[in-house]
């Protein structure tokens, strides 16, 4: 059986004082569900949240890091740093990631690489761009993006691999894909695994969905059967929408 996550994405926001108050909230709103709780705050705050959650059931993955192992890359962070604080989870190929500091598929396959010689589990997040949907070419985009990044891994390497759709038109913009847009990718994508792996490993693989996700639609997207979960932005950083959410499945 595949998990179902809700995953929420600080982005560059919170801090430490603040996203210790966020963090306190979300425990003491947060009940036990059979869903996966991640949070993902700025690196800064990675180790007081996961410091307060010790304990909980609620994971705390970082939003980036470096391929290097080390070096000469002034203002990044590798995965050796964030094992060091006990990080396990790690969001890649995030749309703004690759908007504004020009990942490539290229680049991310490297990054998917060093995180899982360090046994680390990805959020590997993909998604096609407005002008993509319009022109009918989204499927195309989003197989180009998983395969250049992840299909020269073996089979074995997928049960560290948690899949994000995050069209880009709908991150941030208070326009959601509609639960069938979502469904039709995700099933699509699962598809796209099997025809490359094994139809046993395209149905374990967890396929969450983000883009303006709310408490008021998530329940509708998460009915979808090819929808394990979303990936929250602006929403996470509400925790009674946020735990709302959660309770959405
Ligand atoms: C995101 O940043 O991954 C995201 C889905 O943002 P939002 O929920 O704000 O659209």
């Amino acid at each position: 059986m595949r998990k179902q996550i809700v995953a929420g994405n600080w982005k560059m926001n919170k801090d430490y004082v603040d996203s210790e108050l966020l963090v306190s909230k979300l425990l003491e709103q947060y009940n036990h569900s059979q869903t996966e709780v991640i949070i993902a705050p700025p690196f800064t705050s990675l180790l007081c949240s996961s410091n307060l959650l010790k304990g909980s059931q609620i994971n705390v993955a970082a939003q980036n890091m470096h391929f290097a192992e080390n070096g000469a890359y002034t203002g990044e962070i590798s995965a050796g740093m964030l094992k060091s604080i006990g990080i396990q989870t790690v969001i890649l190929g995030h749309s703004e990631r690759r908007a504004y500091f020009n990942e490539t598929d290229t680049l991310l396959a490297k990054k998917v690489d060093t995180a899982l010689q360090h046994s680390m589990r990805i959020i590997f997040c993909f998604g096609e761009e407005l002008a993509d949907r319009k022109s009918g070419n989204e499927e195309v985009i989003v197989e180009g993006q998983i395969k250049n990044a992840l299909f020269h891994l073996p089979a074995s390497a997928w049960e560290n691999i948690v899949l994000a759709y995050e069209p880009v038109w709908a991150i941030g913009t208070g326009e959601t894909a509609s639960p069938e847009q979502a469904q039709d990718m995700h099933a699509f994508v699962r598809k796209t695994i099997e025809n490359k792996y094994s139809s046993d490993l395209s149905s374990e693989v967890t396929i969450i969905y983000g883009g303006s996700v709310k408490s008021t639609n998530a329940k509708e997207i998460f009915s979808k059967a090819d929808v394990d979960g979303g990936l929250i932005g602006g929403a996470a950083l509400d925790v009674t929408q946020f735990t709302a959410i959660i309770n959405a499945f």
